[in-house]
Parts: C-alpha cells; structure tokens; sequence
C-alpha cells in the first residue's frame, strides 16, 4: 500500500516513519521497516496494527543506519498479522523487500521453488519474489542487480518494491510496473515513495519511475534501467506542491 525509502548520510528511521505517517491517509493494516546499521546488519521491524504500534515496539531497539525503507500493508494475500507485514527476506536473510500491489503468478513460483528447497514464512505473494530473486542470483551465478531484473520478467501482476541486500549496504534497488513510485532527488541522498507526500518537504526535484524501470540508488549515484537492460535518462520534475 504505501512505501518509503531513504538513503544518504542523515538517520533513515526517522525520514521512514515520518513518511510512513504522512501515508496512513491511504488506509493499511500493518507496518514494518528495515535499516542496514553501520555494522552492516540487518534489522527489520514489523507489526500488525498502526504505524504507531509499530514505533511502540521498536523503541528500544537498534534503530541506527543511513539506509531504510519503510512500508503500510494492505493485505491482498496472506491475513493482516505480524508475519505476513513487510518487510519479508529471502531464505539466507540477506535481501529484504517492501512490495506494493500483486503478483498473480506467485502459486505456481512459489510450488516450483518449494520443491528446490526453500521454505516460506509468510503466505504473501510478496515473501515469493524475493526467494525467486534469492534463487536466480544463486542458481544462475548473477549480481543482485541482473537476478531482480531477470525475475520481474517472470512476474505477472502489478507492483512497486524497493529491495535491499545487507552485502550491498549502500544501495537501494527500487521497480515498478502498474503500482506507482516516486523517487525525491536530494543533495548526496535520494528518497523513495509510493506518492509525493512523504518527499515534499525534502526536495522538490523528483523523478516519476515508468513502468518497467529498475531504479539503482546509491548515495550520489542514481541509475535507471529498463528491464530489458537499457540505460534511461530521467527527466527531474520540479514538485509545486505546498506543505
Ligand atoms: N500483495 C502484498 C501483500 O498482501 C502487498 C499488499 C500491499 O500493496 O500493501 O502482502
């Protein structure tokens, strides 16, 4: 339903919680985040309820890093619980993704990859990407960046996700098809959001990800690919919205 992502030099946490409030107008039923701390870790965030509630349970814990993304569910499949929220990781715990929209197809990947191995802790479509990205990265020997862009060509459906992969800490990888997804061009930070409203009051330069565009950020590099692997050049809007 609703995503935020951050990467930069300031505290992701903050931006993404203040950002996964200015989104709650949409309506959600559960809330996570996941931040990659300066020691390289991965720690994720989630919870059935409000944003609120998700706060409530974070509070004491390792909130740090300068990379994150937040996300509101709307459960499509799998019941609203703390299990089924986002963020969800691939089976060696090592990429997370935050997912708006459906993938239609992910019964039949989900029995394929049962039967190579993996396991699902979650009965969301969403936990199904990130195993097929996990499973084509290993299998077929790629870069994260070629084994997301090779499984959004198996996917039928709609979505936005933003992923990130703890080995890759200075990176967020961020696609759409169908589902919208804006991207907030800072100085030396980008943000990502499902709409404008968690970015305007960052900066006004942002860019409109087409569909079927594969977006790579790092902190003062952004690159935009089709998944048919060609370079685009994003046009930066100016916003004229007001606070
Ligand atoms: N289909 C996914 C799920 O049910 C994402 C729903 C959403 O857009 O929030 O978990």
């Amino acid at each position: 339903c609703g995503i935020v992502g951050y990467i930069g030099n300031r505290e992701a946490y903050p931006i993404v919680i203040k950002g996964l409030h200015r989104l709650e107008y949409r309506g959600y039923d559960s809330a996570g985040v996941a931040l990659i701390n300066p020691k390289k870790e991965l720690n994720i965030y989630k919870k059935a309820g409000k944003v609120k509630d998700l706060e409530d349970f974070a509070a004491s814990s390792d909130l740090s890093g300068s990379v994150g993304m937040g996300h509101t569910r709307w459960a499509t499949h799998g019941e609203p619980n703390d299990r089924n929220s986002h963020p969800h990781q691939s089976g060696n715990e090592k990429l997370a993704i935050i997912h708006n929209g459906i993938i239609e197809n992910y019964g039949p990947i989900k029995e394929e990859l049962i039967s190579r191995g993996h396991t699902f802790k979650s009965d969301t479509d969403t936990e199904v990407l990130i195993h097929l990205i996990e499973d084509i990265q290993k299998n077929g020997n790629l870069d994260l960046q070629e084994a997301v862009r090779v499984a959004l060509h198996e996917v039928i459906g709609a979505f936005a996700i933003v992923i990130m992969d703890k080995e890759q800490p200075d990176q967020l990888i961020a696609a759409r098809k169908g589902s919208p997804m804006v991207i907030g061009v800072g100085d030396k930070e980008y943000f990502i959001a499902s709409d404008a409203t968690p970015i305007v009051e960052y900066t006004k330069n942002v860019i409109y990800l087409n569909d079927n565009e594969i977006a790579y950020l790092k902190r003062d590099e952004l690159l935009i690919k089709s998944i048919d692997n060609i370079v685009q050049t994003p046009y930066i809007h100016e916003l004229e919205l007001k606070l």
